[in-house]
This record gives structure tokens, sequence and C-alpha cells, in this order.
């Protein structure tokens, strides 16, 4: 049985994709800030719960070392968690304390999360990294406003093809868009339900060939 950690998985997307996976006879960890919520979820849809914050260095080591302890291998690793707070602010006014935050969670949470769960990842004979970033870090459409979060995924983005290019050999990392979802995050207005938000993350464990080292929308490759 193929093994997946989820970060964010008590709502939305995370949720989502858990859920999905679970059903799918993964065994899917969910991992959340909030033991409460995140054990609650984890009940209601047949996964295991740790406790994660990705905004914390101490609780992303300790986190490790007791996946590693309790399960050793792992094969696929989810970096959903997120957080989009400067939806009212722009580059010409930003708001550094707010940027730092979205930094620390959505960016150099994922990115220390994957380093410290590379040895369980290395022992997969398929292992396998989805970043869930967004199209509002697509240097090719980069625009005004959310300086924080467009920055947090430019670089997940970043981080994405950097780890590619050292590691892409022995493991396969992407960054993928989930579009805009009706989630607490992309509000009731957005486009998407959670089962279409999850669709490419789902395709992205489940397929046999997958791209490697990409950007991708919808399993399309988009550019960065
Ligand atoms: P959401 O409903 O706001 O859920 C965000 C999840 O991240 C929650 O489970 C939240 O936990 C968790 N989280 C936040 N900070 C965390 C931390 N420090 N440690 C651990 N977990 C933390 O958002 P969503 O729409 O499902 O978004 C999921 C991902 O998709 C994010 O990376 C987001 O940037 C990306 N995305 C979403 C959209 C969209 O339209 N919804 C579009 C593009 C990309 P709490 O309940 O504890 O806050």
């Amino acid at each position: 049985m193929k093994r997946v950690i989820v970060t964010g998985g008590n709502r939305g997307i995370g949720k989502q994709i858990s859920k999905e996976l679970s059903e799918l006879g993964y065994e899917v960890i969910l991992t959340a800030r909030s033991e409460e919520k995140g054990k609650a979820a984890a009940e209601e849809i047949n996964a295991d719960f740790m406790q994660l914050d990705v905004s914390d260095v101490k609780s992303i080591s300790a986190f490790a070392t007791k996946y590693s302890e309790k399960y050793g291998s792992l094969d696929v690793l989810i970096n959903n968690a997120g957080i989009f707070q400067d939806k009212d602010k722009s580059a010409h006014d930003p708001d550094f304390n707010m940027i730092r935050k979205t930094l620390d969670t959505n960016l150099l949470g994922a990115w220390q999360l994957i380093i410290e769960l590379l040895p369980a990842l290395k022992t997969s004979n398929d292992p396998r990294v989805i970043n869930i970033s967004s199209g509002l870090g697509a240097m090719n459409e980069m625009g005004a406003n959310y300086p924080g979060y467009r920055l947090s995924k430019v670089g997940m983005n970043a981080m994405t093809k950097m780890l590619h290019a050292e590691l892409g050999h022995e493991i396969n990392i992407n960054s993928m868009c989930p579009g805009w979802v009706r989630t607490d995050m992309g509000g009731q207005e957005a486009h998407r339900s959670l089962e279409q938000g999850a669709e490419a993350a789902i395709w992205l464990v489940t397929e046999k060939d997958i791209p490697n080292g990409k950007f991708l929308r919808d399993k399309q490759v988009i550019d960065w």
C-alpha cells in the first residue's frame, strides 16, 4: 500500500485530496496544525493523523523524526498547507511581517519538510513530491497585488525546479495550480468545486507516467 503525507489536511483542498486517496486505498497520513481539527478530519475519512505546523521549524523536525520512527518509508509528499493573508495588500504598500509569515508557511515550511523527509522518500521505488502552488506565482503572468502570497508561490516553483535539477533522477517533483477553488481561501465565488480542485493532484499521485520538474494545471504543463 502506498503511503502519502498531506499537509493542511483538515479542510479545503488538502482534506479533499486526503479523502479521495484514502478511498482509493492509499495509506494517508493527514497532517494539520490543530490536533483537534486534524484528528476529527482524519477520523471522518479513515486516515491516520499526525500534528504538523509547517510555519514552525521545530514542529517540522519533530514531525519528520516521529514519522520516520513510526512508518519508515514514504511514497508521496503533498505540500498543500498554505495561507493567503495579503489579499488587500500591494507590492508598493506591503506588510513585511505578513510577507515573512507567508514565506515561512508557504515556502520555507514546504521546503524544510521535503529535506527532512528525503531519507524516507528515498526508500520508495517511486517517490513523488507535489507542491500545491498557484497561477498567482507564475512569472509569465506576474501582476499587481498579493505580494507575499505571489512571492511564496514563485519561490515554491523555483524550489521545485532547483530540487528537480539536483534530485530529479531519483525523486519526481512537480508544482501544480489547482485553479480557483471554493474553499475558505478561494471563497464561494470560485469557479471550481473541491473535487475539481483535487483532481490534478490525485492524477499526479496515481498516474504511472507523469511529468517531472514541471508546473502544471489541469494535468497539462504550463509556463512558469
Ligand atoms: P484553505 O481552505 O484555507 O486551507 C488551508 C489549509 O492549510 C488549512 O488546513 C490550514 O489549517 C492549513 N494551514 C495553514 N497554515 C498552516 C500551518 N502553519 N501549518 C499547517 N497547516 C496550515 O485553503 P485551500 O484553498 O484548501 O488551499 C490549499 C492550497 O491550495 C494552498 O497551498 C493554496 O495556496 C493553494 N491554492 C488554492 C487556490 C484556491 O482557489 N482555493 C488556488 C490556488 C492555489 P488551519 O485550519 O489550521 O488554518
